[in-house]
């Protein structure tokens, strides 16, 4: 099913690798038949909660060997993207999980708490699984008195065995309701993150193929860089929707991509 011409794809995680913590389909085999292609890979996931170590350790005891640079995450995204914009030493109130804290921290940024946050020269967003309403609200307020305000992805929702719950996007809305700022996204469907894995694999993106399963996103980005796409339908999307995104390839799943 992949073209001839393909040398390295750009996987999405959720929805194509795994639902929540459930695997879809045999990885052992499908990265193996990937591999056995010739086929270079690079994970980018919109998901800014975890780092590349995190995903390493998730995908080894899911019987796929990969090393961390082959995993790109909107929270490093963001940190590349704040580094082109901000000094180091920039005090940064950050909603968001160890991921991105990680990435920011790496890349020399000072992050404020809730307590410190009026000190914030810039506010960053992405999904956090403790959000409150103190941190929205301080949010909020940095943004109305004009700091720069930076999200790692727009994602609406966040798949899980059960169905669907809020995602980075949903919470975001709340801040740009209250403010009427939206703010400079570092992930999908904008194609800084697609940018980013192109660099690690080091292809040109006519010969890489980006694989997901959310069109509004996923296949929305490899159009946005001009890389082929191929629009999996073991996730969210559903091929009534495909009709309007035209991706280049539909598939089940991963595995009957690289079948
Ligand atoms: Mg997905």
């Amino acid at each position: 099913m992949i073209p001839t011409n393909i040398k390295a794809l750009i996987l999405d995680m959720d929805g194509v690798i795994w639902k929540g913590n459930a695997p879809i389909g045999d990885l052992p085999a499908t990265f193996s038949r990937i591999r056995g292609r010739g086929l270079k890979f690079v994970f980018a996931t919109n998901n800014g909660t975890k780092t590349p170590e995190d995903y390493q350790l998730k995908l080894s005891e899911l019987g796929v060997d990969v090393e961390p640079g082959q995993i790109v995450t909107s929270a490093l995204g963001i940190a590349f993207l704040l580094a082109q914009r901000h000094p180091r030493g920039t005090r940064m109130f950050v909603i968001g999980e160890n991921g991105i804290r990680a990435a920011l921290v790496e890349r020399g940024f000072e992050i404020v708490g809730v307590e410190d946050a009026p000190q914030a020269e810039a506010v960053v967003m992405g999904i956090d699984r403790g959000i409150n309403f103190e941190k929205i609200a301080e949010a909020a307020l940095l943004v109305r008195a004009g700091r720069p305000f930076y999200t790692t992805n727009t994602d609406r929702t966040f798949p899980t065995p059960r169905g669907e719950i809020p995602g980075s996007g949903a919470w975001l809305s709340v801040v740009t309701s209250a403010t009427g700022v939206e703010p400079m996204v570092a992930g999908k469907p904008f194609p800084f993150l697609m940018e980013l894995a192109l660099d690690r694999l080091g292809t040109s993106k006519e010969e890489t193929l980006v694989v997901g399963d959310r069109l509004e996103t996923d296949i929305a980005a490899g159009q946005a860089v001009g890389c082929p796409t191929a629009f999996v339908l073991s996730g969210v999307g559903t091929i009534e929707e495909a009709k309007e995104w035209k991706p280049d390839i539909i598939a089940e799943s991963l595995w009957t991509l690289v079948e």
